[in-house]
């Protein structure tokens, strides 16, 4: 039995937003994660149609980064969803604290928004008539939660787990702990028993043991040699911006990715290069994975 619970929608959103989980019960609704900024009209398209002419009771994050809760501040303004938090976040919700979120240090946007209540690791939750764990999952961001129906074996990963890999490990841009939390996490989800994983990216997969082997092997090489984070970090980070803006005059690429402390600090632990010199490492990076093309004087999103 592979199929998704009938009370469970995911809206696969590609990488600019993260995916979206509907949870349909019969007296209560909410979605978890939201996607990035820009398409916050299109999320809220996607969960009026899937509402049915329902109300959206919650709204919950996995983790604060842009593209799991940019449609926040456009659903609680429609809908005025109870919205839930990890813990850890709450002050810098609270005060909207730009420079301890994670927006200004990556160089992505995120309208502002409020929150009503926080969830711990080992808080359980009641959604769409099914009881969830939430349970820490650190290593690509020190406060993400994920999510675990036990009744169903489904599991909500986030960025901690995908079909193929996991998120950048981010602590350790700057000189913190996240290969050996990540692997911890792994080791937490290889203990639960998961049937069916719906991911913060990419469709939902069932095929978990292969999964958690890859992840662990990627792992290991990045541990290896931690420059290989950096540079990986610093592709998907261009990669996202260029998602935002679809085209980047060349000249550009070095003062942007200056622009994102994250980046500055990468730079400074482990590249170590010239902006110009990154920058062009990275535009051709992408170049030749197919996901960035160059054209006259621009990048262009591919
Ligand atoms: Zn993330």
């Amino acid at each position: 039995m592979n199929a998704l619970p009938d009370s469970i929608q995911v809206f696969e959103r590609g990488w600019l937003s993260s995916n979206n989980v509907m949870l349909l019960g019969r007296d209560d609704t909410a979605i978890i994660d939201t996607g990035y900024m820009t398409h916050a009209p299109q999320t809220l398209e996607l969960v009026r149609h899937a509402l049915r002419g329902r109300h959206l009771d919650q709204i919950i994050n996995t983790h604060l980064h842009s593209d799991h809760c940019g449609g926040n501040a456009s659903l609680q303004a429609h809908f005025g969803s109870r919205t839930s938090i990890p813990v850890a976040e709450a002050d810098k919700v609270r005060h909207w604290d730009v420079e301890a979120l994670s927006f200004k240090a990556t160089g992505q946007r995120c309208e502002r928004f409020t929150f009503d209540a926080t969830v711990s690791p080992g808080d359980v939750l009641k959604l769409a008539d099914m009881e969830w764990q939430a349970l820490g999952a650190p290593g690509h961001d020190p406060h993400s939660l994920i999510f675990y129906c036990a009744q169903e074996r489904v599991l909500i990963s986030a960025d901690a787990l995908w079909e193929n890999g996991f998120g950048i490990i981010f602590p350790e841009l700057d000189g913190q702990s996240g290969f050996a939390e990540e692997r911890a996490t792994l080791d937490l989800i290889e203990g639960l028993d998961v049937r069916l994983v719906i991911p913060g990216h990419g469709k939902p997969f069932n095929d978990v043991a292969g999964a958690l082997a890859r992840a662990r092997s990627r792992v290991d090489y990045l541990e290896a040699d931690p420059l290989r984070n950096a540079q990986n970090a610093l592709k998907v980070l261009l990669k996202f911006l260029l998602l935002e803006r679809q085209s980047i005059p060349l000249v550009e690429v070095p003062r942007l990715l200056l622009a994102m402390p994250v980046f500055a600090k990468a730079n400074s632990n482990f590249l170590k290069q010239t902006p110009e010199e990154v920058a062009t490492w990275a535009a051709g990076q992408l170049v030749r994975a197919g996901a960035a093309r160059v054209e006259g004087e621009h990048l262009l999103n591919v």
